[in-house]
């Protein structure tokens, strides 16, 4: 039996990105970016004013108030090419529009008082540069400015169309094939009959596998005979990944491991010291990963999180594949158990500090325990925690 540790690292060290493709830049939101981007000009393009107002010199605003004669005017959009701000003279200018020649400074219209059309008073002390975006202050040209490996937020898009780009290069996501098996099985829709249960897994894993950024394809349901088996394993191994639920653990019916090696998968691990989730194995083939996750619904989501989310993200080319944890102070006593435990706790804040408490029943028939968890913690085999103990919590998204 490998520890958590080792059976992540197993996991990391054998997958690797799935490869890129170009897609607009509409769609890129959420995925990663697979080039390196180099800004092709300066960002602001050129000076420019970032207020509605008047463009003035400032060695014609020594003593306030001043009056200004009103040269010409320049909205967004209209260019500033044989403009000039001379001597004791202002030009009109709106937010964005190009700063004109002689020009150091721009006074907000609201400091300002329009006596004619062609006049206007400024009543306030004017400082060289004051409301001027300067080209190149925020990127400068030829500035390597997104790294691959950097998801694509709002703000990466913005920047990615600022350099005018309609396609990017990114991360193609990995396509992962869900399989659930068992003869008690029946999909959601269908009410259960006696002695059947509705197949949560499959539904559950595909939004766990989007919400990590890939891509589902459902297999249904594998049962438990070797036939059935082989047939879906079969189409499931040519997507990117596989993930199965249930079927691995010591029982008669248990046939994942042996059918999925007569496939030709080679498994690396196939029990792992942490409770829940004991019953996980791991196998490549042709070089793509499998998991064999538990068929409890608790545990094949835990398992989720602790292996195959963070080999998901490393398929997509990102570098930070673990969730961010927080250190919180217990709120009441823990003991680990004989294995390492992933405890579903819940979390609340008072002045400023993070305060932990378990989120409920850790049994793994409970999920109701998961709706209530903010993190996870993970507990170290025959480990004692008083009340009052800090501990890292690992976050499953934002605290509830
Ligand atoms: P097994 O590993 O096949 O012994 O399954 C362990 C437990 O998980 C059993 O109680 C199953 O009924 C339950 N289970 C297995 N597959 C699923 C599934 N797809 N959805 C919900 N529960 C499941
Ligand atoms: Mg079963």
């Amino acid at each position: 039996m490998v520890s958590y540790d080792e059976a992540l690292r197993t996991i990391l060290d054998n997958v690797s990105p799935v490869g890129s493709e170009q897609v607009p830049l509409s769609e890129a939101v959420a995925l990663v970016l697979a080039e390196t981007v180099t800004t092709p000009w300066d960002l602001p393009l050129w000076d420019n004013s970032a207020m509605d107002g008047y463009a003035v010199r400032t060695e014609d605003c020594g003593q306030p108030p001043c009056k200004l004669r009103v040269t010409g005017y320049l909205p967004a959009g209209a260019s500033a090419e044989g403009m000039t701000v001379t001597t004791g003279c202002a030009i009109k200018i709106m937010t964005g529009a190009p700063l004109p020649a002689g020009a150091d400074a721009v006074v907000p219209v609201e400091e300002t008082e329009e006596t004619s059309g062609e006049q206007v008073t400024i009543g306030a002390a004017v400082k060289v540069g004051q409301h001027i975006r300067r080209q190149g202050e925020d990127i400068r040209r030829g500035e390597t400015i997104l790294q691959a490996g950097s998801p694509l937020r709002a703000a990466e898009i913005s920047l990615l169309a600022s350099c005018g780009k309609p396609l990017v290069n990114v991360q193609r996501r990995p396509v992962v094939a869900i399989l659930s098996t068992g003869d008690e099985l029946v999909e959601p829709g269908t009410p259960p009959g006696p002695a059947q249960l509705i197949n949560s897994n499959s539904i559950a894993l595909a939004a766990a596998v989007r919400e990590a950024g890939a891509m589902p394809r459902m297999l249904g349901i594998a049962r438990d005979n070797r036939l059935s088996h082989l047939e879906k394993m079969r189409a499931g191994l040519t997507a990117d990944c596989l993930i199965t639920s249930a079927g691995v653990s010591a029982g008669d019916r248990d046939l994942v491991r042996a059918v999925l090696e007569e496939l030709g998968v080679k498994f690396l691990f196939w029990k792992v010291a942490i409770k829940p989730g004991k019953p996980t194995a791991f196998g490549i083939f042709e070089g793509k990963p499998v998991f064999c996750l538990p068929g409890n619904p608790v545990s094949s989501l835990v398992t989720f999180e602790a292996f195959v989310r963070p080999a998901l993200l490393k398929m997509q080319g990102r570098h930070k594949l673990l969730r961010p944890t927080l250190q919180a102070t217990l709120r009441e006593p823990l003991t680990g158990g004989s294995r390492m435990q992933f405890l579903r706790v819940a979390l609340e804040q008072e002045a400023g500090r993070w305060f932990a408490r378990s989120a409920g029943n850790q049994e793994t028939g409970i999920l109701r325990t998961s709706l209530l968890a903010d993190g996870v913690a993970q507990i170290p085999a025959n480990s004692a925690y008083e009340s009052g103990a800090e501990i890292n919590v690992q976050l499953l998204g934002e605290p509830l």
